[in-house]
């Protein structure tokens, strides 16, 4: 193969150079597509009847061999049985078979191109991933179909992993201790490809659209998980390059997680609490293992997606004290439901919405939900005894929201109290501010909460007013934006002010651009992906509170995003160049370059 250079997203950071080894292509591209004599077509429906049934044995079997630790992957396989068992999905195979006379595999290829088709249109990004667990179920019955396995072949010496896609029961079967990198051609930001690789701290990519079509098993390719590419062939030169920043960023690696235990105190003694931001049980060993002071975001979403039926309150009470006993002493955050936008759940269907990111999504859903919300407090409040677990509410838009959440908690008390269930009196009580109209009350909220937890994320969009996953207006997403400093200052402040502790959990919160400001603040806490701790620790050790204020005096001063852009990235430049190179930043790449 020439030198080819294939795009993806990366999903977890890092360089691996290595020869690919591919786990399974794309079954499509082998699928055999004939028309059938109509006398052979009951023929083809009893194929494709077996073919569901054997691909649901081998499901089975793959549930039973998940360990303990993977068992947020089994909610997966389980969704993915539901589809095979599901009858109408095999009916609208058969259906073709019976129309276009055709065979079994193209018959099933048909019913999924017709569910793409529908749902692609929708334009939502969380609907477009889980139609790949559609195509992925419909592969494991089309591979036992044309008599092949869909199990993986062995994993031989240590390899660059390429897939079609990576599914949860695929990763289950991996030795992944062979494994330098990951690269799939399927998949986006959230799919569970990058959470496993995050865990297993190896670079990865997904959403590499044209690897199949460029990459053949045992290619050289160095995988680039700090720009999201692969080079395929590369030069002389590229390896001396890439190997050169291999070093450079193990050697980095090794340097920040020797510090990082230590705690986060500026070079004059100022102390901050460095918490994790996580959504799956499995990266709790990563946060403690970065440094991770606790669990400052608990996005609770998961446990609700990939499934039909909903969580009860038993299978949530034994996750949360789980979660909130290996952490103790350590703080536990747990946010209730922040679902809606781009986050749906099957058991509800996705709302007829014109703007979902403002319509009925998290606070406004739960208080609407009762039910379903009463739920969740009573496994939350029944995990407070296990921990030092705190719960923080989503989206708060005003006081009536925080009232009519804090009468929720308060009747969930009574009934515990009514049966005897032991909980936390005094479980701290928190909101975040991700609104303007919250930025702008945040006085009248501090009087009725134990804590503030600025999302940065959704800060931004609504008060940019971009959608935060449109690439058509994502050069607008402006984290300095002069509205979005002041924002973030007046709330921190306004919190000071009420006595009441303020963290920052947005992704702001991992930039090392911007972390100097937020120091300047004198924000309590920030809570970051549990990767991006141990880096965003060394800067906060070598920080220099005095220069932190000054330098936020003269943000506060700019009149243009630009200008505040160019003002911090000449001053962390001055003070951490070597760092830089490791970190990917939200600020303008233009400003960042010049
Ligand atoms: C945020 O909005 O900044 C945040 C942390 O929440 P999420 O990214 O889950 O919306
Ligand atoms: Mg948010």
């Amino acid at each position: 193969m020439a030198r080819a250079v294939v795009n993806g997203i990366s999903v977890s950071t890092g360089i691996a150079i290595g020869k690919a080894f591919f786990l399974n292509r794309s079954l499509s591209s082998r699928l055999p597509r004939q028309t059938v004599p109509s006398h052979m077509a009951e023929d083809e429906r009893k194929r494709l009847v077996k073919g569901f049934a054997d691909a649901v044995t081998e499901l089975d079997a793959i549930r039973a061999k998940v360990p303990e630790e993977l068992r947020e992957h089994q909610l997966i396989i389980d969704s993915h049985l539901m589809m095979l068992k599901d009858p109408k999905f095999q009916k609208s195979a058969i259906k073709y078979v019976d129309d276009l006379n055709i065979n079994a595999e193209w018959a099933l290829d048909k019913a999924v191109n017709d569910f793409e088709k529908a749902f692609g249109a929708l334009e939502d990004k969380y609907i477009r991933e889980r139609m790949q667990d559609v195509r992925q179920v419909a592969l494991r019955v089309q591979a036992k179909l044309i008599g092949g396995e869909a199990n993986l072949r062995p994993v031989r010496g240590r390899v660059v992993l390429m897939a079609h896609d990576l599914t949860p029961a695929d990763t289950i079967e991996l030795e992944v201790n062979k494994l330098m990198a990951f690269v799939t051609t399927l998949g986006g930001k959230t799919s569970h490809t990058g959470i496993l690789a995050r865990t297993l701290n190896i670079p990865a990519l997904v959403g590499a659209e044209e690897l199949e079509n460029t990459v053949v098993d045992g290619d050289l390719v160095i995988i680039d998980g700090l720009a999201g590419k692969v080079i395929v062939d590369p030069s002389d030169e590229e390896l001396e390059h890439y190997y050169t920043l291999q070093n450079q960023f193990d050697d980095y690696q090794r340097t920040i997680m020797r510090g990082c235990q230590l705690p986060a105190e500026t070079e004059d003694g100022y102390r901050v609490h460095v918490h994790a931001n996580i959504e799956l049980f499995e990266e709790v060993a990563a946060v403690i293992d970065n440094g991770g002071e606790g669990i400052g975001l608990f996005r609770t979403e998961y446990a609700y997606l990939n499934r039909t039926d909903l969580p009860d309150e038993e299978e949530l009470a034994e996750k949360y004290s789980e979660l909130a006993a290996i952490m103790s002493p350590r703080k536990v955050i747990l946010r209730t439901l922040d679902l809606g936008a781009d986050k749906f759940m099957s058991h509800f269907g996705s709302l007829d919405e014109a703007n979902p990111a403002l319509g009925l999504r998290a606070m406004r859903f739960c208080l609407k939900h009762q039910d379903m919300f009463r739920i969740q407090l009573r496994a939350i409040l029944r995990a407070s005894v296990h921990g030092n677990v705190s719960i923080m509410f989503p989206m708060i838009s005003g006081l009536k929201e925080v009232l009519q959440a804090k009468s929720a908690i308060t009747r969930a008390q009574q009934e515990l109290r009514e049966e005897g269930i032991p909980f936390d009196e005094n479980m701290p009580i928190g909101v975040m501010i991700e609104l303007p109209a919250a930025v702008m009350i945040a006085e009248i909220l501090a009087q009725e909460v134990d804590f503030f937890s600025i999302g940065t994320n959704d800060l931004i969009q609504y008060s940019i007013g971009i959608d935060r996953t449109n690439p058509h207006v994502s050069y607008l997403y402006q984290p300095l934006h002069p509205a979005v400093v002041r924002s973030i200052k007046y709330v921190v402040d306004a919190g000071h002010r009420a006595g009441i502790g303020v963290s920052l959990c947005g992704e702001v919160a991992s930039d090392p651009y911007c972390v100097p400001i937020l120091m300047g603040m004198q924000v309590d806490s920030l809570s970051l992906t549990p990767q991006a701790i141990p880096g965003i620790k060394r800067i906060l050790r070598q920080l220099n509170m005095q220069e932190c204020k000054q330098l936020l005096k003269e943000v506060l001063s700019c009149r243009t995003v630009a200008r505040i852009n160019r003002l911090v990235t000449e001053n962390i430049y001055k003070k951490y160049p070597e760092e830089l190179t490791f970190f990917a930043s939200l600020l303008d790449n233009d400003d960042i370059a010049g």
